[in-house]
Protein backbone atom coordinates (compact mmCIF):
# COMPACT_ATOMS: atom_id res chain seq x y z
CA UNK A 1 0.00 0.00 0.00
CA UNK A 2 1.30 3.66 -0.84
CA UNK A 3 2.45 5.55 1.91
CA UNK A 4 2.21 9.30 2.03
CA UNK A 5 4.03 11.16 4.38
CA UNK A 6 2.07 14.33 6.20
CA UNK A 7 4.63 17.26 5.68
CA UNK A 8 2.97 19.81 8.12
CA UNK A 9 3.91 23.40 8.05
CA UNK A 10 3.14 25.61 11.27
CA UNK A 11 3.78 28.64 9.46
CA UNK A 12 1.36 27.08 6.68
CA UNK A 13 -2.33 28.20 9.00
CA UNK A 14 -0.77 30.91 10.15
CA UNK A 15 -0.03 32.63 7.01
CA UNK A 16 -3.49 31.47 5.62
CA UNK A 17 -5.07 33.34 8.48
CA UNK A 18 -3.20 36.57 7.37
CA UNK A 19 -4.27 36.24 3.76
CA UNK A 20 -7.82 36.14 4.63
CA UNK A 21 -9.04 32.67 6.05
CA UNK A 22 -9.06 34.18 9.82
CA UNK A 23 -11.96 31.45 10.36
CA UNK A 24 -10.65 28.55 9.93
CA UNK A 25 -10.20 27.16 13.26
CA UNK A 26 -13.91 27.23 14.01
CA UNK A 27 -14.80 24.26 11.26
CA UNK A 28 -15.36 21.65 13.18
CA UNK A 29 -15.42 18.74 10.13
CA UNK A 30 -19.07 18.32 9.43
CA UNK A 31 -18.68 18.38 5.88
CA UNK A 32 -22.08 20.63 5.07
CA UNK A 33 -19.73 23.08 3.16
CA UNK A 34 -18.88 20.17 0.27
CA UNK A 35 -22.68 19.40 0.48
CA UNK A 36 -23.97 22.28 -0.21
CA UNK A 37 -21.30 23.56 -3.10
CA UNK A 38 -23.04 23.29 -6.10
CA UNK A 39 -19.42 22.82 -7.97
CA UNK A 40 -17.75 19.87 -6.21
CA UNK A 41 -17.74 16.80 -7.82
CA UNK A 42 -18.87 13.97 -5.75
CA UNK A 43 -16.08 12.14 -5.59
CA UNK A 44 -13.21 13.67 -2.74
CA UNK A 45 -15.57 16.71 -3.04
CA UNK A 46 -14.28 20.20 -1.54
CA UNK A 47 -14.30 22.40 0.41
CA UNK A 48 -14.17 20.33 3.54
CA UNK A 49 -11.12 18.24 2.73
CA UNK A 50 -9.53 21.71 2.42
CA UNK A 51 -10.26 23.02 5.56
CA UNK A 52 -8.68 20.03 7.34
CA UNK A 53 -5.12 20.69 5.06
CA UNK A 54 -5.33 24.15 5.74
CA UNK A 55 -5.79 23.96 9.35
CA UNK A 56 -2.82 21.01 9.66
CA UNK A 57 -0.44 23.16 7.94
CA UNK A 58 -0.46 21.01 4.63
CA UNK A 59 0.90 23.70 2.00
CA UNK A 60 2.35 20.69 -0.27
CA UNK A 61 -1.38 19.49 -0.24
CA UNK A 62 -2.42 22.72 -1.75
CA UNK A 63 -0.28 23.29 -4.10
CA UNK A 64 -1.10 20.57 -6.33
CA UNK A 65 -4.87 20.54 -5.41
CA UNK A 66 -6.59 21.30 -8.78
CA UNK A 67 -10.05 21.88 -6.46
CA UNK A 68 -9.73 25.34 -5.49
CA UNK A 69 -8.95 26.71 -8.57
CA UNK A 70 -12.48 25.11 -9.46
CA UNK A 71 -14.03 26.82 -6.69
CA UNK A 72 -16.44 30.13 -7.65
CA UNK A 73 -16.11 31.87 -4.70
CA UNK A 74 -20.60 31.97 -4.55
CA UNK A 75 -20.03 31.76 -1.14
CA UNK A 76 -22.72 28.84 -1.25
CA UNK A 77 -20.56 26.54 1.71
CA UNK A 78 -19.97 29.62 3.74
CA UNK A 79 -23.45 30.77 4.18
CA UNK A 80 -24.61 27.09 5.06
CA UNK A 81 -21.21 26.48 7.70
CA UNK A 82 -23.16 25.91 10.71
CA UNK A 83 -19.70 27.19 12.64
CA UNK A 84 -19.11 30.27 10.41
CA UNK A 85 -15.52 28.47 9.55
CA UNK A 86 -15.93 31.01 6.22
CA UNK A 87 -14.52 28.12 4.20
CA UNK A 88 -15.21 30.25 0.54
CA UNK A 89 -12.52 32.71 2.38
CA UNK A 90 -9.99 29.82 3.12
CA UNK A 91 -10.16 28.68 -0.16
CA UNK A 92 -9.62 32.47 -1.64
CA UNK A 93 -6.55 32.55 0.60
CA UNK A 94 -5.19 29.58 -0.08
CA UNK A 95 -5.60 30.43 -4.14
CA UNK A 96 -3.90 33.83 -3.24
CA UNK A 97 -1.25 32.00 -1.37
CA UNK A 98 -0.71 29.70 -4.55
CA UNK A 99 -0.14 32.31 -7.42
CA UNK A 100 1.97 34.59 -4.83
CA UNK A 101 4.73 31.73 -4.01
CA UNK A 102 4.16 30.78 -7.71
CA UNK A 103 5.48 33.97 -9.65
CA UNK A 104 8.25 35.46 -9.85
CA UNK A 105 9.62 37.70 -8.79
CA UNK A 106 8.35 36.86 -5.24
CA UNK A 107 8.68 40.72 -4.01
CA UNK A 108 6.13 41.89 -5.72
CA UNK A 109 3.67 39.10 -4.85
CA UNK A 110 4.55 40.45 -0.80
CA UNK A 111 3.85 43.98 -1.62
CA UNK A 112 0.70 42.74 -3.82
CA UNK A 113 -0.22 40.61 -0.42
CA UNK A 114 -1.49 43.56 2.20
CA UNK A 115 -2.18 47.54 1.89
CA UNK A 116 1.42 48.31 3.03
CA UNK A 117 3.17 47.05 -0.35
CA UNK A 118 0.94 49.75 -2.05
CA UNK A 119 3.38 52.58 -1.84
CA UNK A 120 5.71 50.29 -3.51
CA UNK A 121 3.57 49.34 -6.42
CA UNK A 122 2.65 52.47 -7.26
CA UNK A 123 5.75 54.42 -6.94
CA UNK A 124 7.41 52.19 -9.67
CA UNK A 125 5.13 53.34 -12.18
CA UNK A 126 4.68 57.13 -11.00
CA UNK A 127 8.61 57.27 -11.59
CA UNK A 128 8.19 56.14 -14.42
CA UNK A 129 6.41 58.18 -16.22
CA UNK A 130 7.18 61.35 -14.56
CA UNK A 131 10.73 60.75 -16.02
CA UNK A 132 8.88 60.28 -19.42
CA UNK A 133 7.17 63.28 -18.79
CA UNK A 134 10.20 65.09 -17.36
CA UNK A 135 12.46 64.18 -20.53
CA UNK A 136 10.04 65.10 -22.96
CA UNK A 137 9.49 68.39 -21.01
CA UNK A 138 12.73 69.38 -21.78
CA UNK A 139 12.83 68.75 -24.88
CA UNK A 140 9.21 70.80 -25.49
CA UNK A 141 10.41 73.60 -23.34
CA UNK A 142 6.77 73.06 -21.43
CA UNK A 143 5.09 70.59 -19.49
CA UNK A 144 1.71 71.70 -20.91
CA UNK A 145 2.14 72.14 -24.73
CA UNK A 146 -0.36 71.88 -26.83
CA UNK A 147 -0.77 71.35 -30.56
CA UNK A 148 0.18 73.11 -33.69
CA UNK A 149 -3.62 74.04 -33.90
CA UNK A 150 -4.31 74.66 -30.01
CA UNK A 151 -5.67 71.76 -29.06
CA UNK A 152 -4.84 69.48 -26.34
CA UNK A 153 -3.05 66.28 -27.63
CA UNK A 154 -1.55 63.86 -24.79
CA UNK A 155 0.90 62.80 -27.54
CA UNK A 156 2.39 65.72 -27.09
CA UNK A 157 4.24 64.75 -24.04
CA UNK A 158 3.23 61.16 -24.04
CA UNK A 159 4.57 60.54 -27.50
CA UNK A 160 2.95 57.24 -28.58
CA UNK A 161 6.04 55.79 -31.28
CA UNK A 162 8.88 55.91 -28.17
CA UNK A 163 7.33 55.98 -24.95
CA UNK A 164 3.70 54.73 -24.55
CA UNK A 165 3.82 51.72 -27.32
CA UNK A 166 7.21 50.12 -26.43
CA UNK A 167 6.90 50.57 -22.62
CA UNK A 168 3.51 48.73 -22.35
CA UNK A 169 4.14 46.55 -25.11
CA UNK A 170 7.59 45.24 -23.21
CA UNK A 171 5.20 45.34 -19.99
CA UNK A 172 2.44 43.39 -21.38
CA UNK A 173 4.80 40.89 -23.11
CA UNK A 174 6.65 40.82 -19.62
CA UNK A 175 3.67 40.00 -17.60
CA UNK A 176 2.60 37.10 -20.12
CA UNK A 177 6.21 35.75 -20.43
CA UNK A 178 6.09 35.68 -16.12
CA UNK A 179 2.37 34.25 -16.22
CA UNK A 180 3.23 31.55 -18.94
CA UNK A 181 6.15 30.80 -16.46
CA UNK A 182 4.01 30.33 -13.66
CA UNK A 183 1.78 28.31 -15.83
CA UNK A 184 3.80 25.95 -16.27
CA UNK A 185 5.13 25.74 -12.75
CA UNK A 186 1.48 25.14 -11.76
CA UNK A 187 0.88 22.44 -14.01
CA UNK A 188 3.97 20.71 -12.61
CA UNK A 189 2.58 20.94 -9.45
CA UNK A 190 -0.41 19.01 -10.77
CA UNK A 191 1.57 16.06 -11.31
CA UNK A 192 3.62 15.64 -8.45
CA UNK A 193 4.59 12.08 -9.45
CA UNK A 194 5.15 12.42 -12.79
CA UNK A 195 2.70 12.69 -15.91
CA UNK A 196 -0.11 11.15 -15.71
CA UNK A 197 -1.73 7.89 -17.94
CA UNK A 198 -4.72 8.76 -19.92
CA UNK A 199 -6.43 5.85 -21.47
CA UNK A 200 -8.48 6.75 -24.37
CA UNK A 201 -8.45 9.24 -26.75
CA UNK A 202 -7.66 12.91 -25.33
CA UNK A 203 -8.26 15.92 -27.01
CA UNK A 204 -5.41 18.19 -27.60
CA UNK A 205 -5.41 21.12 -25.45
CA UNK A 206 -6.41 23.73 -27.38
CA UNK A 207 -10.15 22.20 -27.70
CA UNK A 208 -10.14 21.85 -24.27
CA UNK A 209 -8.92 25.57 -23.71
CA UNK A 210 -11.61 26.78 -26.20
CA UNK A 211 -14.55 24.19 -24.28
CA UNK A 212 -13.37 26.38 -21.14
CA UNK A 213 -13.23 29.64 -22.50
CA UNK A 214 -16.98 29.52 -23.87
CA UNK A 215 -17.96 27.73 -20.40
CA UNK A 216 -16.62 30.30 -18.34
CA UNK A 217 -15.93 33.53 -20.49
CA UNK A 218 -18.34 33.59 -23.51
CA UNK A 219 -21.37 32.67 -21.68
CA UNK A 220 -20.69 32.77 -18.17
CA UNK A 221 -22.41 29.30 -17.85
CA UNK A 222 -20.65 27.97 -14.93
CA UNK A 223 -22.35 31.35 -12.78
CA UNK A 224 -25.73 29.69 -13.26
CA UNK A 225 -24.21 26.03 -12.29
CA UNK A 226 -22.63 27.83 -9.15
CA UNK A 227 -25.68 29.95 -8.23
CA UNK A 228 -28.20 27.09 -8.82
CA UNK A 229 -26.90 25.44 -5.56
CA UNK A 230 -29.10 25.00 -2.42
CA UNK A 231 -31.40 27.46 -0.96
CA UNK A 232 -29.65 29.22 1.72
CA UNK A 233 -32.49 31.51 3.13
CA UNK A 234 -30.02 34.57 2.38
CA UNK A 235 -30.63 36.93 -0.53
CA UNK A 236 -27.13 36.33 -2.82
CA UNK A 237 -26.62 38.78 -4.63
CA UNK A 238 -26.18 38.10 -8.52
CA UNK A 239 -22.09 37.94 -9.46
CA UNK A 240 -23.02 36.96 -12.98
CA UNK A 241 -23.99 40.43 -14.82
CA UNK A 242 -21.42 42.15 -13.10
CA UNK A 243 -18.65 39.81 -13.97
CA UNK A 244 -19.97 39.61 -17.38
CA UNK A 245 -20.26 43.55 -17.85
CA UNK A 246 -16.64 43.72 -16.42
CA UNK A 247 -15.14 41.02 -18.42
CA UNK A 248 -16.63 42.44 -22.10
CA UNK A 249 -15.76 45.73 -21.60
CA UNK A 250 -11.97 43.92 -21.31
CA UNK A 251 -12.89 42.12 -24.44
CA UNK A 252 -14.22 45.60 -26.56
CA UNK A 253 -10.75 47.93 -24.68
CA UNK A 254 -8.60 45.03 -25.81
CA UNK A 255 -10.03 45.26 -29.06
CA UNK A 256 -10.10 49.28 -29.30
CA UNK A 257 -6.47 49.34 -28.62
CA UNK A 258 -5.42 46.44 -31.25
CA UNK A 259 -7.26 48.85 -33.52
CA UNK A 260 -5.77 51.98 -32.57
CA UNK A 261 -2.40 49.83 -32.61
CA UNK A 262 -3.19 48.42 -36.11
CA UNK A 263 -4.66 51.92 -37.95
CA UNK A 264 -1.47 54.00 -36.19
CA UNK A 265 1.39 51.14 -37.33
CA UNK A 266 -0.17 49.89 -40.10
CA UNK A 267 -1.16 52.95 -41.63
CA UNK A 268 2.51 53.99 -42.03
CA UNK A 269 2.44 51.11 -44.48
CA UNK A 270 -1.03 51.19 -45.79
CA UNK A 271 -2.51 54.51 -45.67
CA UNK A 272 -5.81 53.66 -46.29
CA UNK A 273 -6.26 51.98 -42.75
CA UNK A 274 -4.43 54.82 -40.95
CA UNK A 275 -6.44 55.91 -37.26
CA UNK A 276 -5.76 59.74 -36.18
CA UNK A 277 -5.52 60.30 -32.64
CA UNK A 278 -7.06 61.69 -31.08
CA UNK A 279 -9.91 60.44 -32.46
CA UNK A 280 -13.11 62.21 -32.87
CA UNK A 281 -16.31 60.99 -30.97
CA UNK A 282 -18.39 60.05 -33.39
CA UNK A 283 -15.92 57.40 -34.70
CA UNK A 284 -16.81 53.88 -34.98
CA UNK A 285 -14.06 52.69 -32.84
CA UNK A 286 -14.44 56.07 -30.58
CA UNK A 287 -18.21 54.82 -30.24
CA UNK A 288 -16.73 51.76 -29.59
CA UNK A 289 -14.14 52.23 -27.08
CA UNK A 290 -16.97 54.76 -24.86
CA UNK A 291 -19.17 51.98 -25.09
CA UNK A 292 -16.34 49.67 -23.12
CA UNK A 293 -15.82 51.92 -20.85
CA UNK A 294 -19.97 52.64 -20.17
CA UNK A 295 -19.67 48.36 -19.63
CA UNK A 296 -16.73 49.00 -17.41
CA UNK A 297 -18.35 51.44 -15.03
CA UNK A 298 -21.11 49.68 -14.85
CA UNK A 299 -19.97 46.24 -14.32
CA UNK A 300 -17.52 47.60 -11.61
CA UNK A 301 -20.54 49.65 -9.97
CA UNK A 302 -22.44 46.29 -9.63
CA UNK A 303 -19.57 43.90 -8.39
CA UNK A 304 -18.34 46.85 -5.61
CA UNK A 305 -21.98 47.24 -4.34
CA UNK A 306 -21.97 43.29 -4.13
CA UNK A 307 -19.11 43.31 -2.23
CA UNK A 308 -20.19 45.97 -0.02
CA UNK A 309 -23.39 44.06 0.69
CA UNK A 310 -21.66 40.77 1.78
CA UNK A 311 -22.28 39.71 5.57
CA UNK A 312 -18.86 39.49 6.55
CA UNK A 313 -19.38 36.87 9.03
CA UNK A 314 -20.09 34.92 6.50
CA UNK A 315 -18.19 36.17 3.50
CA UNK A 316 -15.20 38.35 3.25
CA UNK A 317 -13.52 41.07 0.72
CA UNK A 318 -9.67 40.49 0.79
CA UNK A 319 -6.99 42.62 0.30
CA UNK A 320 -7.30 41.10 -3.41
CA UNK A 321 -10.87 41.88 -4.07
CA UNK A 322 -10.73 45.66 -3.43
CA UNK A 323 -6.92 46.06 -5.03
CA UNK A 324 -8.45 44.53 -8.67
CA UNK A 325 -11.58 46.62 -8.04
CA UNK A 326 -9.90 49.72 -6.69
CA UNK A 327 -6.99 49.70 -9.59
CA UNK A 328 -9.95 48.93 -12.52
CA UNK A 329 -12.07 51.80 -10.76
CA UNK A 330 -8.73 54.14 -11.20
CA UNK A 331 -7.97 53.16 -14.57
CA UNK A 332 -11.99 53.93 -15.92
CA UNK A 333 -12.16 57.12 -13.28
CA UNK A 334 -9.03 58.51 -14.78
CA UNK A 335 -9.37 57.72 -18.12
CA UNK A 336 -12.58 59.19 -18.57
CA UNK A 337 -11.76 62.08 -16.88
CA UNK A 338 -8.98 62.66 -18.81
CA UNK A 339 -11.36 62.84 -22.03
CA UNK A 340 -13.78 64.92 -19.87
CA UNK A 341 -11.02 67.71 -19.53
CA UNK A 342 -9.03 67.49 -22.91
CA UNK A 343 -12.75 67.98 -24.35
CA UNK A 344 -13.45 71.09 -21.64
CA UNK A 345 -9.91 72.44 -23.27
CA UNK A 346 -8.72 72.27 -19.66
CA UNK A 347 -5.02 71.15 -20.29
CA UNK A 348 -3.52 71.21 -16.51
CA UNK A 349 -6.04 69.11 -15.45
CA UNK A 350 -6.14 66.82 -18.60
CA UNK A 351 -2.49 66.20 -18.37
CA UNK A 352 -2.33 65.30 -14.62
CA UNK A 353 -4.74 62.98 -15.02
CA UNK A 354 -3.57 61.65 -18.16
CA UNK A 355 -0.29 60.75 -16.16
CA UNK A 356 -2.27 59.25 -13.43
CA UNK A 357 -4.10 57.28 -16.01
CA UNK A 358 -0.80 55.91 -17.66
CA UNK A 359 0.63 54.98 -13.82
CA UNK A 360 -2.52 52.89 -13.01
CA UNK A 361 -3.13 51.38 -16.62
CA UNK A 362 0.83 50.44 -16.07
CA UNK A 363 0.01 48.94 -12.60
CA UNK A 364 -3.03 46.90 -13.90
CA UNK A 365 -0.62 44.80 -16.42
CA UNK A 366 2.61 44.72 -15.27
CA UNK A 367 1.24 43.45 -11.67
CA UNK A 368 -1.25 41.24 -13.23
CA UNK A 369 0.37 37.98 -12.80
CA UNK A 370 0.27 38.47 -8.97
CA UNK A 371 -3.01 40.14 -9.00
CA UNK A 372 -6.70 38.33 -8.44
CA UNK A 373 -7.00 38.83 -12.44
CA UNK A 374 -3.89 36.87 -12.90
CA UNK A 375 -6.22 34.22 -11.58
CA UNK A 376 -8.34 33.99 -14.54
CA UNK A 377 -5.40 32.63 -16.47
CA UNK A 378 -4.44 30.17 -13.50
CA UNK A 379 -7.54 28.95 -13.58
CA UNK A 380 -8.24 28.32 -16.87
CA UNK A 381 -5.00 26.60 -17.05
CA UNK A 382 -6.23 24.20 -14.14
CA UNK A 383 -9.86 23.91 -15.72
CA UNK A 384 -7.75 22.62 -19.10
CA UNK A 385 -5.71 20.41 -16.78
CA UNK A 386 -8.63 18.98 -15.63
CA UNK A 387 -10.38 17.97 -18.76
CA UNK A 388 -7.01 16.46 -19.58
CA UNK A 389 -6.18 14.52 -17.15
CA UNK A 390 -8.86 14.43 -14.38
CA UNK A 391 -8.02 15.39 -10.28
CA UNK A 392 -6.05 12.99 -8.74
S1 LIG B 1 -16.20 24.55 7.05
FE1 LIG B 1 -18.11 24.56 8.18
S2 LIG B 1 -19.48 23.28 6.95
FE2 LIG B 1 -17.39 22.83 6.27
S3 LIG B 1 -16.73 21.10 7.46
FE3 LIG B 1 -16.06 22.92 8.54
S4 LIG B 1 -17.67 23.36 10.00
FE4 LIG B 1 -18.55 21.95 8.49
S1 LIG C 1 -17.40 29.21 -2.73
FE1 LIG C 1 -18.99 28.22 -3.97
S2 LIG C 1 -17.84 27.05 -5.49
FE2 LIG C 1 -16.39 27.61 -3.88
S3 LIG C 1 -16.36 25.85 -2.50
FE3 LIG C 1 -17.87 27.30 -1.71
S4 LIG C 1 -19.82 26.66 -2.58
FE4 LIG C 1 -18.19 25.69 -3.76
Amino acid sequence: MAQYTLKPDSDFAREIAQAGGESLKKCYQCATCSVACPMAPVNAPYPRKEMIWASWGLRDKFDSDVDIWLCHNCGNCSEMCPRGARPADVLSAARNMVYKNLTEPAIVGKWMSSAGGLKNLFLIPAVLWFVVWALRAAINGQWFPRAADGRIVFGQIFYGDYTIDPIFMLTFFGACFIMYRSVRKLWEMFTPQGRMLVIGPRKNWIFHLVDVLWEEVVTHKKFDDCEDGPVTGKPTQNRKTGHAFLVWSFVILAFVTAAVAMGHWGGKIVPAIHIETPMPLSFPVKILANIGALLLICGLALLTWRRVQLDPERLGSGFYDWYLLGIIWLVAVTGILSQCFRLADSIVPAFMVYYLHLVFVWMLFAYLPWSKLGHFVYRTAALVFVRMYGRS
